[in-house]
């Protein structure tokens, strides 16, 4: 007996991605690896999102609270008729289904479709999402008039109590849309029939495999690639998708004649003589830019769409940590400092205070990635002007230990083309961030967030136990960060001794 495949819209925008992940999707979910402490905060931030959205709309009726499907077809094709506003309105067509997030009445028999984005920019695929809605909705005979996209105003400041009206920027996309359901018939047809094949398409791995989202299959369509493999080149991926499809796996099988950059060209040379390529004379003269006594600073910062304090703003970075490690000599004892908030009040004003007195008036600031922890600075001057003249002293130390590294003036193959500090301190130190409870910086925002109740998983907060611990994987997670760029400047040291 023929299975009937329902294309969703979650499902046509992974077949718009992959057919062969869209395959898995309909026949082998199983497979697909579940989503991470990290994408379950960004899918939680979004419906956190579509909750203040409903906001706009205090007359709406919702209808995403209906577990059962049959039911919310049901209910949402009686709901039609009463001209409200209605929230999750589901529609139902041959093969498709779909759900909208708002369905606004827009004159007598009409209605607009309003989208809602966590995201601060317009990007191609809501259009694609929004494009599949307005088929199905056309397909079941709801009448479209036009077509929004209400997505967060960055430029709101938060004044009291979250103001909908404020938050969310709207934008008229029916031309858009327009444009983007010419054709949407084939392309459901194809991914119906691709569907219900009884494996999965031969698709070879490229660009799509990132493009618009991190495919979560790649573990399984990637391991077949060398170590150093030709999608580590740095810079545009054409270029790697290019060599991938004529035949090169791995960096050091580039032919000779093939054009690369600067950049590309050191990758190539370290692939084939396995060895670091150092520019001695450019990292000399970093390191001779350095004043002593040497201060390592690091911050983790949180950032969430629905602003949490007073005069912030949507996706600000809102500092909560900060590590410190000062080094009077290169091979002088470590001095290290650390600061942890505590609870879920505005963390700022504290770390400020904290730090300030753990910054004498002379020495470089050494950060990894400047711009960072420049821009992290210069909003605590605009919050809080009375520290704006101490910050400013501040900002004309800080030394970027990314730059030798992000100018390839030290380069080694198992860098993998990033000069970001959790490649580069395994390839130049015996060190790693590997098996580390926390390990990266989104990672640390999630898990403060967590801790402080901001984020809640599965409706329970963590228990005192937990939090104990997550704060000590914090605590490492960042005084690994100084700590490893301290273990890096002394290799260069070392390089050029
Ligand atoms: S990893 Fe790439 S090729 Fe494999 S399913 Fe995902 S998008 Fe398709």
């Amino acid at each position: 007996m023929n299975r009937k495949i329902i294309i969703s819209k979650s499902k046509y925008l992974a077949g718009l991605q992959c057919l062969k992940y869209l395959w898995y999707r309909v026949n082998a979910s199983e497979e697909i690896p579940e989503p991470d402490f990290t994408a379950r905060f960004i899918f939680n931030q979004g419906m956190l999102v579509g909750e203040y959205a409903k906001k706009l709309y205090p007359e709406g009726i919702d209808l995403g609270k209906i577990g059962d499907l049959k039911e919310q077809l049901v209910r949402t094709s009686e709901l039609l008729s009463e001209r409200k506003p209605l929230f999750e309105a589901s529609c139902s067509s041959g093969s498709v289904y779909s759900r909208a997030d708002i369905l606004v009445p827009a004159d007598t028999d009409r209605w607009d479709i309003m989208e809602v984005k966590s995201s601060t920019k317009l990007k191609e695929d809501y259009i694609y999402d929004v494009s599949f809605q307005k088929y199905c909705l056309d397909k079941a005979g709801v009448k479209i008039r036009k077509c929004y996209l209400a997505n967060i105003n960055n430029q709101y400041i938060r004044r009291g109590d979250i103001n909908p009206g404020q938050l969310f920027k709207k934008t008229d996309i029916t031309v858009e849309v327009g444009e983007f359901l010419i054709g949407i018939e084939d392309r459901i047809e194809e991914m119906l029939e691709v569907a219900a094949r009884t494996s999965p398409p031969e698709i070879l791995i490229g660009k799509h495999c990132n493009e618009p989202y991190s495919c979560p299959l790649k573990d399984r369509c990637w391991g077949f690639l060398p170590d150093n493999h030709i999608f580590n080149l740095y810079g545009s991926k054409d270029k790697a998708a290019e060599l991938f499809n004529k035949g090169v796996l791995s960096i050091k099988d580039i032919p000779d004649w093939y054009n690369l950059n600067f950049k590309q060209k050191i990758q190539l040379e370290c692939a084939k003589t396995e060895k670091p390529k150092i520019n001695k004379s450019e990292i000399l003269k970093f390191i001779n830019s350095l004043e002593y006594p040497l201060y390592f600073l690091d911050f983790e910062t949180f950032s969430t769409a629905i602003p949490l304090y007073e005069g912030v703003r949507p996706y600000q970075r809102i500092p909560f940590q900060y590590s410190i490690h000062i080094l009077d000599t290169i091979d002088s004892k470590l001095c290290h400092y650390d600061f942890l908030a505590e609870g879920a009040e505005d963390p700022r004003e504290e770390l400020l205070l904290n730090l300030k007195y753990k910054i004498d008036e002379a020495g470089s600031i050494i950060v990894y990635y400047e711009s960072f922890e420049k821009g992290v600075l210069k909003e605590l001057a605009e919050a809080f002007p009375e520290y704006s003249q101490w910050i400013d002293s501040i900002l004309t130390r800080i030394v970027d230990l990314y730059k030798p590294f992000g100018n390839f003036h030290y380069y080694h193959s198992s860098q993998k083309g990033s000069a970001s500090v959790k490649n580069v301190l395994p390839a130049i130190t015996d060190l790693s961030y590997e098996g580390m409870e926390i390990a990266d910086g989104m990672a640390a925002s999630v898990s403060f967030l967590y801790i402080c109740g901001n984020f809640v998983i599965n409706e329970s907060r963590p228990a005192k136990e937990e939090v104990e611990k997550v704060r000590k994987s914090l605590i490492k997670y960042c005084g690994m960060d100084t700590g490893g760029m301290i273990h890096i400047l002394r290799a260069l040291v070392k390089e050029v001794e």
